[in-house]
């Protein structure tokens, strides 16, 4: 059956490799939209290509513009993407949007019975258990996730259940800063940041995987994902990204998952699960390669990993505001008015001055959360 993919962040890193692959398979695949923020032109690319597709952009000033140049009628703000995800001709969401602003489609989808490939971590790391909540009153849907690490675990753990298994051990590249002395990490640029040796991401997510607040934000969507405590998730870090991740099951059995780094490997995974078609990518040549390392990431050196640690251990709503603080100091580092270091004291700062409201988890809660850690990360900057 042929698949009408709703394709949330159309325009970024993730969207394109998505795209690509939909390009790939244009008998299985078929774009029933596209959303994005603000990028005109690339919208108006898409829509040419799939003349068909529906389009929805955040910004309303700039949905008009492409209105105007496509003559197509455009969705916009956060109500043209949820009109996009809950129109009954689409069969499967790739929620590919870059933040926060993720979490909100994602429930919808699942509140409409939708399957989602979902390469929004934000989503899972904010709000994991309204959604495990949501997933259970909708068994209809069903989340396969595209970030590497858990798709690689998705694979590994091919439906076994969660007391099989012994740990989770989420590879991590160790970004840019893996070798670099801890007393030159005051001097970090922008561009040294941004210079990731295996990865081509977008900025945000660069950023994190320099500090490693990727990787914690990827052992609390792990916890999530595979209903495991934090105890049983580990990080090991692996420079040449080969090795996606690993499950370690209790009978000794380790396995890994190995693929060129290539997003779209795990977006095609993601999408027809646990069917497997063909793509072209590179392929891992092993003689060539000849070796893999695997080292303890160092967490004097990269605070973030701890710090999302301990909100994920936490719980409640502290998961939300580490990642609200870390989603505006990233910002504010991107555009160079705080130095690298000051990103995890930031967020720390923010864990401290934000109290825990108490009582049952609910996504009001979160939302307070969200918005008072951004309140109190930009008054940092
Ligand atoms: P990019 O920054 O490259 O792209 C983000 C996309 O989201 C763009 O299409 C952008 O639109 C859109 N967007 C941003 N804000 C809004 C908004 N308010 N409303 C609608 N659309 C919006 O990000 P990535 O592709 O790198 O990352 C996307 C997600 O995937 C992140 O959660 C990331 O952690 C995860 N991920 C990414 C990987 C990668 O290889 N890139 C690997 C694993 C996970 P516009 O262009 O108009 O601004
Ligand atoms: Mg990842």
């Amino acid at each position: 059956m042929s698949k009408a993919i709703c394709l949330l962040g159309a325009t970024g890193s993730i969207g394109c490799s998505a795209l690509d692959v939909i390009k790939q398979h244009k008998e299985r695949f078929s774009l029933h939209s596209a959303a994005a923020h603000s990028n005109v032109q690339k919208m108006a690319d898409i829509s040419k290509e799939y003349p068909n597709a529906k389009l929805a952009l955040f910004d309303k000033d700039c949905a008009l513009e492409l209105q105007k140049l496509t003559g197509k009628k455009v969705l916009a703000g956060m109500e043209g993407l949820l009109e996009l995800v809950s129109d009954s001709a689409c069969n499967l969401v790739l929620n590919g949007l870059i933040g926060s602003v993720g979490c909100e489609p994602t429930l919808k989808a699942i509140e409409c019975g939708k399957k989602i490939a979902l390469a929004n971590k934000e989503t899972l790391v904010m709000a994991g258990a309204i959604i495990k909540e949501a997933l259970k009153k909708n068994p209809a849907s069903q989340i396969t996730p595209v970030d590497s690490e858990h798709n690689a675990i998705f694979q590994c753990l091919a439906g076994r259940g969660a007391e099989e298994v012994e740990t989770l051990l989420i590879t991590a590249s160790g970004g840019p800063f893996r070798e670099l002395p801890a007393e030159k990490f005051s001097q970090i640029t922008l561009k040294d940041a941004l210079n990731h040796p295996v990865w081509s991401m977008g900025k945000k997510i660069t950023i994190d995987s320099a500090s490693m607040m990727n990787k914690g934000l990827e052992v609390i969507e792990a916890h999530f994902l595979f209903a495991l405590p934090y105890e049983q998730i580990k990080v090991v870090v692996h420079p040449q990204s080969m090795v996606h991740s690993l499950v370690q099951f209790r009978d000794g059995n380790l396995m890994a998952q190995l693929g060129a780094p290539d997003m779209r490997i795990p977006i095609l995974c993601a999408m027809t699960f646990p069917e497997r078609l063909p793509l072209q990518t590179p392929r891992l040549n092993l003689p060539e390669i000849q070796s893999l390392t695997f080292f303890e990431p160092d967490l004097k050196k990269f605070p973030c990993l701890a710090l999302a640690y301990e909100a994920g251990r936490a719980g409640g709503t502290r998961a939300a505001v580490l990642n609200a603080a870390n989603e505006v100091l990233v910002n504010a580092f991107i555009q160079e008015k705080i130095s690298f270091l000051s990103i995890p004291r930031g967020i720390e700062h923010c864990l401290e001055k934000i109290p825990e409201q108490g009582g049952e988890l609910t996504l009001e809660k979160i939302l307070l959360a969200d918005s008072s850690a951004r309140e109190e990360a930009k008054c940092l900057i």
